[in-house]
Parts: C-alpha cells; sequence; structure tokens
C-alpha cells in the first residue's frame, strides 16, 4: 500500500511534544509543568518513548552525578522510594597489563575526577521514577510509541512528529491488526532521542546543524549486572580501569559499580574510531573480565542482564546548533556526555531543564513553530557547557596519541583547565567513527578465547537475558542503502566488521558454496544500541524505529 493509500492519521495537538522518555526528555517534561504551576499557565506536555515502558531501553553505568536531580526535584534524597540510595564511598582508578595492574593514587587525579558525592545505581530505575513525577505533574507519556517521522509546516518548520504504523508485514503490506500511526503536533517538539536519535540525524542533517562543529564521536558501551556473593561485595565502591585487552592505540575501559543488594555493575566502553576491523567489542568486554584484578569479584556470581548502547563522545566541540524552527534538541541527542567522567546524564537532566526554561517563555509570549534560539545561546554559559569545556581535549588527545601518553596529557589538560587555562586551545577530532576503518588487509584476523559460560559468554545467550523482542512480521528496521556496495567494501575489503561490532548478533555474512554471500539481518535480536549507524565504513546501514515496545526490556540497567 502506497503513503497515498493510507487511511489518514488522526492528531492531537499540545503545546510541547517530547520524543524520548529518558532523563533528558522528562526533565524536559517536568520542568515544563514545574514553570506552567508556578505561573498559573497551562502548558500540555506529552512524550513518546519507544520502549514497552519508560526505562525498558536505557543503558548507563551509572555513577551519577546528583546535581541534575538537586536541581529539578529538589527533596528526592528524602524521598522513600528514591531511586539512588547507594553514595560512591571508595573510587579506584587502575592501569591494566596482562597479568596485572597499578592502582594509580587519587591525588594525580584532577579534582573533576572525583566520584564522592555521587549515587551509584541504575538509570533505567532513575527514568522510571522520573516518569512517575511527570505524570503527577500532568504530562501524558505515551510508552510503546516509537516517532518514525518528523512532521513539517508548509515553511519548513517543525510541527510535530507521528508515531509508527503497528501491524505491517515484513513486505510493507497492513496485516490484519493493522492500525495508523498518529500525529502528534507541538508548537514545539523536543528531540531527546539520546545517543545518535535517528529522527535526530534526519534533523542535523536537514537544518545543517552541524555546520562549523567537528564531527560527533560515540563509543559502544557494553554492560552486565552481576549478582555476586555478599563476601565480594563492597557497596559504594566504583573502579575503573583502562590499558590491556585493549592495545595502547584504541580507546577505551572498564567499570565496576557496586551497588545495593549484592549488584555489581561491569561495563566496558569502546571508542568506536577504531581502525582493525577485526576488533570485536563484545569479546574484548567478555575478556576484560578475566584480569586478575576483577574476575574475583564475579566468582560465585551470576549475570542477571546484559545490553548495549551506544555512548557519545564528541563533547564540547561536537554539540551540534540546538534550535531550529519549531523545536530543539536535548541530552544526549546533541551530545551532552562528560568523556573522562564516563557521565551525561546530568547534563541530559540539566540541559532538558535549560530548553524547557527557555520554551516555556517563548509559550507564555504566544509563540510556536519559530525557532527558540536564546537556548542556543545560552547553553555553553550554563553550568552544562562549563562542565563540557574543561574536558574538551581529554578524547581528542587520546585519539591522536593512544592511551599511554594520551592519557596523560588529557589529565594534564584537565588540571590546567580547572585552573582556566589550556596549552591546547580547543582540539578537533579529525575524522568521523566510520571513516576510521581500516581496510582488514593491513591486520591479521584476532581469535578471541572461546566463551566458558560462567564468567565469559557468547552474544546469543546474552541478548536472551536483555528480554530483546520485535514482532518478528514486520519491515527490517535495519535499512541497507545499497546491498552491493555492502558486498563489494563492507564484506570485500573490510572483512564484515558488522558481525563482529553489533553487540547482539545481528549482522551476519552467510557463505554458501557456489553462491555470492549474503548479507543476513536477524533484525529481532537488535538491542537498538545505533553501533551500525555509526561505525559502518560506508554509512550504508540506517538504522529506523521498528513497530513500538520492540527491543530490549531492561529491568534495572
Ligand atoms: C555504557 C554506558 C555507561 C554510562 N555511564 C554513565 C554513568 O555512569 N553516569 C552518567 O551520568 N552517564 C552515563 N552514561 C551516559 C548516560 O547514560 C547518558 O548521558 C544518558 O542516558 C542520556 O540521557 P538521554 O535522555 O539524553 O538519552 P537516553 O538515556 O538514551 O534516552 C533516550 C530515550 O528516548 C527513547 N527514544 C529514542 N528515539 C525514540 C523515538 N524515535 N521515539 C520514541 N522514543 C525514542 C529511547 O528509547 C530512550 O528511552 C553511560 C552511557 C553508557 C552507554
Ligand atoms: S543492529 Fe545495529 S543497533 Fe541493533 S544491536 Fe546491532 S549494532 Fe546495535
Amino acid at each position: 500500500m502506497t503513503e497515498a493509500e493510507l487511511p489518514e492519521r488522526e492528531g492531537m495537538d499540545y503545546d510541547v511534544v517530547v520524543v524520548g522518555a529518558g532523563p533528558a526528555g522528562l526533565a524536559t517534561a517536568i520542568r515544563l509543568r514545574q514553570i506552567a504551576e508556578e505561573r498559573g499557565e497551562d502548558l500540555s506536555v506529552v512524550v513518546v518513548e519507544k520502549g514497552s515502558e519508560a526505562g525498558a531501553h536505557i543503558l548507563s553505568g551509572a555513577v551519577v552525578d546528583p546535581v541534575g536531580l538537586d536541581a529539578l526535584l529538589p527533596g528526592w534524597r528524602e524521598e522513600s522510594d528514591r531511586p539512588l540510595v547507594t553514595e560512591v564511598n571508595d573510587d579506584h582508578f587502575y592501569l591494566l597489563g596482562p597479568a596485572g595492574g597499578a592502582r594509580l593514587p587519587n591525588f594525580v587525579m584532577p579534582p573533576l575526577m572525583n566520584n564522592h558525592g555521587n549515587f551509584i545505581g541504575s538509570l533505567g530505575n532513575v527514568t522510571r521514577w522520573m516518569a512517575q513525577k511527570a505524570e503527577a505533574l500532568g504530562v501524558e507519556i505515551y510508552p510503546g510509541f516509537a516517532a518514525s517521522e518528523v512532521l513539517y509546516d508548509d515553511n519548513g518548520a517543525v510541527r510535530g512528529i507521528a508515531t509508527g504504523d503497528m501491524g505491517v508485514d515484513r513486505e510493507g503490506n497492513p496485516k490484519g491488526e493493522f492500525t495508523r500511526g498518529m500525529e502528534l503536533r507541538g508548537r514545539y517538539t523536543v528531540f531527546a532521542e539520546g545517543a545518535r536519535g535517528h529522527l535526530t540525524k534526519r534533523l542535523i542533517a536537514r537544518f545543517g546543524l552541524d555546520a562549523g562543529r567537528e564531527p560527533p564521536k560515540f563509543g559502544i558501551g557494553l554492560k552486565e549486572l552481576w549478582k555476586v556473593k555478599p563476601e565480594k561485595h563492597k557497596p559504594g565502591l566504583v573502579q575503573h580501569a583502562f590499558g590491556w585487552p585493549l592495545g595502547g592505540k584504541t580507546g577505551g575501559g572498564a567499570f565496576l559499580y557496586h551497588m545495593e543488594d549484592e549488584q555489581v555493575m561491569v561495563g566496558f566502553v569502546l571508542h568506536l574510531n577504531y581502525q582493525n576491523p577485526y576488533l570485536s567489542p563484545f569479546d574484548e568486554f567478555q575478556r576484560f573480565k578475566t584480569h586478575p584484578i576483577f574476575r574475583d569479584t564475579f566468582e560465585g556470581g551470576k549475570r542477571i542482564s546484559y545490553g548495549a548502547r551506544a555512548i557519545t563522545e564528541g563533547g564540547y566541540q561536537s554539540v551540534p546548533r540546538l534550535t531550529f524552527p519549531g523545536g530543539v534538541l536535548v541530552g544526549c541527542a546533541a551530545g551532552f556526555v562528560n568523556v573522562p567522567r564516563i557521565k551525561g546524564s546530568h547534563n541530559a537532566m540539566l540541559s532538558g531543564m535549560l530548553a524547557a526554561e527557555h520554551l516555556a517563555d517563548a509559550l507564555v509570549a504566544g509563540r510556536s513553530h519559530d525557532e527558540v534560539a536564546s537556548y542556543e545561546g545560552a547553553w555553553r554559559s550554563s553550568a552544562v557547557g562549563k562542565d563540557l569545556h574543561k574536558v574538551r581535549n581529554v578524547k581528542p588527545l587520546w585519539s591522536k596519541f593512544g592511551t599511554y601518553i594520551g592519557i596523560p596529557l588529557g589529565a594534564l589538560d584537565m588540571w590546567t583547565n580547572t585552573l582556566g587555562f589550556s596549552f591546547f586551545g580547543t582540539l578537533g577530532h579529525g575524522k568521523s567513527d566510520a571513516q576510521s576503518l581500516k581496510p582488514a588487509s593491513e591486520f591479521k584476523p584476532i581469535v578471541y578465547p572461546k566463551p566458558d559460560g560462567v564468567l565469559t559468554f557468547d552474544k546469543l545467550s546474552s541478548v536472551f537475558i536483555s528480554n530483546t523482542n520485535h514482532e518478528e512480521d514486520q519491515p527490517i528496521h535495519l535499512k541497507v542503502r545499497d546491498l552491493g556496495l555492502q558486498k563489494s567494501s563492507e564484506h570485500d575489503i573490510f572483512a564484515g566488521p558488522s558481525n563482529r561490532y553489533c553487540p547482539a548478533g545481528v549482522y551476519e555474512w552467510v557463505e554458501e558454496t557456489g553462491a555470492e554471500p549474503r548479507f543476513q539481518i536477524n533484525a529481532q535480536n537488535c538491542v537498538h544500541c545505533k553501533t551500525c549507524d555509526i561505525k559502518d565504513p560506508n554509512q550504508n546501514i540506517d538504522w529506523t524505529a521498528p513497530e513500538g515496545g520492540g527491543g530490549p526490556n531492561y529491568p534495572n540497567m
């Protein structure tokens, strides 16, 4: 059925439509309703979320800097159902070699790296709790609905979004239970899709929001949640490590966070500007857990959950223009992660609040569908801008000089920035992550150890415990623009890196005798991390939203 033959969509009108019920989107919605109450205005706010519930698609560390929650919901620490209860009480940094490692003394760390006063917890649970707060303030939240299209008015301004049609078969034909998507129209639309938002990507291209900015940069973060033996559990302990198993040229590192109830979150972030197409982020993560300093934590424990998600790493110099006619970007859709601290949730909330304040002023002044340029003008001098400015050179120095020289230089730069100056000015990132992959002929295949099923695991058993579920009879949401190019380049030149960088085993090159290799996409396994959209060397894969409610169902990641 063509678009013209489909029944017309029904629509609803709001003052503000928010795409994404993560910390950024919910902070925007909460702040808008708070301002409405303070001013005695009535601002209608709706939030759409592609996960089956708020929090279902949230994967983070997380050590949360409470500065965002303190500003948004100041009484949160006194509430009995508060989502963060474990305060950091011990903070360790390690440089690892294969057989051991050195713990770095805390006094060499720039003060901004100190985790004392932060909280360890599940950002998914923080999000669930924020969603309740938002609803109590009168925000409408629709989980299970993916925003699949941006709506524009005749002047080219954003006028809202459309949710995807439900009940479409693999070939694109309506099935028995077909339901047309809805138009959610707003005087302003807030894009809070998180790292590599698929509508955000289109908006950046359409409005040239990245003009004059450095390319966006990303890492892939993989994470497991473990229940460990009581004697291995040290609530409040935060451990960060870099070095092994990655070589000096590949950026990344690991974290272990001990939260309440004998739960330990272990994760691994690998910078997506890696060059070797044989590298497998998933297998590097599995290897990390076997390191002698850390393996003991997991002995006798049980893995409860697994997931993966891209994290933004471009920082200050990569943030695109945040405003355009009818809409704004907030949170990781814009890329507000402080890379050396591996923290973005506080800036997600603070940027949402800042956007809400500028949008509320515009709404009260009777404006709509124009550019709220004052928000763009305000963020660099706000707490978010100041947080990112101090660490802006860490990622470029790490990328340029590798782990062993780049990290000390980055630390020096953070120290001098704390005092108000930098020897480096503001460094650029250079290539995009897709461009940094080199041909397979320049490397030897990497042979990773086989998983033991106790401490290390394979991808499929991992995806199983991410509770990922998609309706199978629907169009494939991972769109390969040119299959010929995928074969002649991704397969022939780069030896099929998608098979390794995808943390969920979605992509396979099926080689059968007498036939051309065939690119198989097991789309139902997709955990929505967005890595393929970022790392495909030809930018030939577009991640689009599958039917709402599909994807992972993370319990408390
Ligand atoms: C491995 C890892 C570790 C991290 N560790 C930390 C840490 O320790 N501390 C910290 O502060 N930060 C950490 N971060 C970063 C932090 O998670 C992010 O900064 C934060 O989640 C950004 O919030 P957000 O609301 O902008 O985006 P997200 O949290 O990504 O939320 C976006 C939401 O929008 C929904 N969505 C997206 N597109 C659509 C659509 N089209 N339609 C409907 N819904 C949509 C998504 O399903 C999701 O629920 C980590 C990130 C990773 C990946
Ligand atoms: S298909 Fe893409 S978005 Fe989905 S899990 Fe794999 S790399 Fe991530």
